[in-house]
Order: C-alpha cells, then structure tokens, then sequence
C-alpha cells in the first residue's frame, strides 16, 4: 500500500479524475467517496436538502423509489412524479410540474436498472436550466455503458459508481456538482452531512485527494479500467454496449423473453425480459447459476418473478453474449420450453453481422 496523502497517490487520482471527467462529460471536479452507488446518491442529496426543502423525485423503478426514501430520510417534503415501470418518464410530464411550483430539487435515474429504460436527461435538463431547482442524476449503471453529457445536458449533480459499466471493483462512489449545484452546497443551511460534506471533497479535490482515506487500491483498480475505456475509445464502447445488448435483447425475444421496457428508450446496459408464462423468473436465475455457472438477475420488488435481467456493462464480448443465450435455452429446455436448437445465437448473431 502507498500512503494516500504522497504524490504517487495524487498522480493516480488525477488520471482518474481526468479520465472520468470524459466519461462523465464535464470539466467540473468529481468527488470521490468510499462508498457504493448508494452512497453517493445519499451525499448527492444531504448537500442540497434542507428539511422541508421541497423536491421532486421522478420515479420509473427501485433505484427512484430509493431516492424517495432518502429524501424522506433527510427531511425534505417529496413529491412524486411516477410513471408506470417500464417506460420512461416523459419530459412534459416534468415540464407541467415544475410551472408553478418550484422545487430545490428534480431528482431522476438516468438508467433505472430495475426496468431497463433510459430516462431523457438532456430533454428534462433543458426544462431546469435558467430555474433555481438543482437536476440530480444517478447514472451508476449508466456511465461508462450509455452517452451521459454532463455539462451539455444541464446535469447539476451526477452520481455515479465504479462497479458498473466502469467495470471497477465496488467500493466507489462518485458524485460531480455543477456550479449553480456547487453554490447551494457551499451555503450555510442546517444539513445531514459529516463524512458526505462536499465542501469538504471539494478543497480535498483542490489539492488531488480525497477528504478521508480512500480505498486506494481500488483507485488503481480505477485508473486501470479508465485506461482501458480511453484505449477503446469511448465512442467505440459505448457503440460496443450498444450493439451487444441489441444482440442479446433480439436473442431473449427469439426464446420467448420478450424485452419488458418500452423499445424507444431501452438501456444498453441491462436487459430486462419478461419469462414465459408458468415459469418464475427466480427458477431460470437459480437453474442458470447452479446448472451453467452464469450469474444473471431476477426482480425483487413490483416485478418479482416476472422478469429476468442480465447486465451488459463493463468489459464484455459478443462470445459473452451468445454463451448466455445458449445456457438460456437450455436452461428453458431443462425447464420443459423447448425451441429449435440454437434459436437464441441465430437471432443474435443475425444482429451483430448486420
Ligand atoms: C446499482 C445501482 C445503484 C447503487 O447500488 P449500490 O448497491 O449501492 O452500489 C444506484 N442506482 C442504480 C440505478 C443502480 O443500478
């Protein structure tokens, strides 16, 4: 281990941070905290709500739902804007709420994870730009696998994680502050914030480290996998994610899984299928772990054993994907649904030549 106040760790950090600020798209200072994606969502709004602060949370799935228990936690008055799981909110829904009312926050997931939509964020940005409320974005499982425009999109604080499509070891979280965000941070009001003050990461940020001690191998850990993304190319990875969860969402439709979110705004980080009907989606998550060894998800929540999700982030290869498919079927055939041999890798290898 190195000592995390001495140069070898500063120049670490900053590479990082250099290499983060490109994913994330923004020139702002990002904080880094030892903590997982939750985490950050916590700091992101225990530094800009006071309690009775009225915000308003948009709500499309678990990760929205968490936000709200957050917010209720801090004290704030929550309103909720929800919309029906597996769609993604639509921006003039935002747009009606925000006209006579005004929020210190609009707070939104950017890729809800439970659903496998992408929320608009440049569209709802636009809305928030010259109005004092603050845009919150959590993208954990987003940056890294889908385009995030911090500064272009009007993102005021943007959180993200490193096991995602950063395809880090867990244990970072990371949150970035715009400036108009920054200056309701730097205020004075009575908050719930120690260890998550950002006034403190950011004069720590001023001089390349952190407030408290980072886990310091997993910022190598970090720079390592940012390295590996700007070989790449950003562009190329995220037309990578692009390309191979088309592939495997074409694969789970060709087996009976059809895609559960709307088409129009589909995540190209997790796949979210919808099971057979008389199969429960927990059955196939078990039969592929202890009969294929391959770790995929179910839901917990409003969708519990209907759906099945399998995450296309990080470091990831088209071999990646058509093995799945192929357990997946014969995980279905095991299950007595059976298909034409090979019907999952046709459909997906149709996808990727063309
Ligand atoms: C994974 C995830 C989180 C954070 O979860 P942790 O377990 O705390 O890292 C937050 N939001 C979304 C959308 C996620 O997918």
């Amino acid at each position: 281990m190195i000592s995390h106040r001495g140069p070898e760790f500063r120049a670490v950090f900053s590479d990082s941070m250099t290499m983060l600020q490109n994913i994330f798209g923004t020139k702002r200072e990002i904080f880094l905290l030892a903590a997982s994606g939750t985490g950050g969502m916590e700091a992101a709004l225990a530094n800009i709500l006071s309690p009775d602060d009225p915000v308003l949370v948009v709500i499309c799935g678990q990760f929205g739902e968490r936000f709200v228990q957050i917010a209720e936690v801090l004290g704030a008055k929550v309103e909720r804007l929800e919309v029906a799981w597996g769609e993604a909110p639509d921006p003039s829904l935002v747009a009606a709420r925000i006209k006579d009312r005004s929020y210190k926050a609009v707070v939104c997931v950017h890729n809800e994870s439970s659903t496998g939509i992408v929320t608009d964020i440049a569209s709802i940005g636009a809305l928030l730009r010259d109005k004092p409320a603050l845009l919150v974005v959590d993208s954990v499982s987003g940056v890294g696998g889908i385009e995030m425009r911090m500064d272009d999109w009007g993102v005021d604080v943007l959180v993200a994680a490193s096991q995602k499509a950063l395809m880090c070891p867990p244990g970072l979280a990371f949150v970035a502050a715009s400036e108009k965000a920054m200056q309701v941070i730097e205020s004075n009001s009575s908050r719930s914030r120690f260890y998550f003050d950002l006034r403190k990461a950011k004069s720590a940020f001023d001089k390349q480290e952190t407030a408290f001690t980072p886990p310091v191998s997993l910022v190598f850990a970090l720079r390592t996998a940012l390295e590996m993304i700007e070989e790449e190319g950003l562009a190329a990875v995220l037309a990578r994610h692009r390309r191979l969860s088309s592939a495997l969402q074409a694969g789970c439709a060709s087996l009976g899984l059809p895609i559960f979110p709307d088409p129009r705004c589909l995540s190209a980080t997790v796949t979210v299928a919808r099971v057979p009907e008389g199969i429960d989606g927990s059955t196939i998550v078990r039969h592929m772990h202890s009969h294929y060894g391959t770790v995929i998800a179910g839901q917990r929540t409003k969708l519990s054993g209907r759906v099945i999700r399998i995450g296309t982030m990080g470091y990831l290869s088209e071999d990646d994907i058509l093995l799945d498919l192929e357990y997946l079927e014969a995980t279905l055939r095991d299950l007595g649904v059976s298909h034409h041999a090979g019907a999952g890798r046709e459909a997906a290898t149709a996808v990727l030549s063309s």
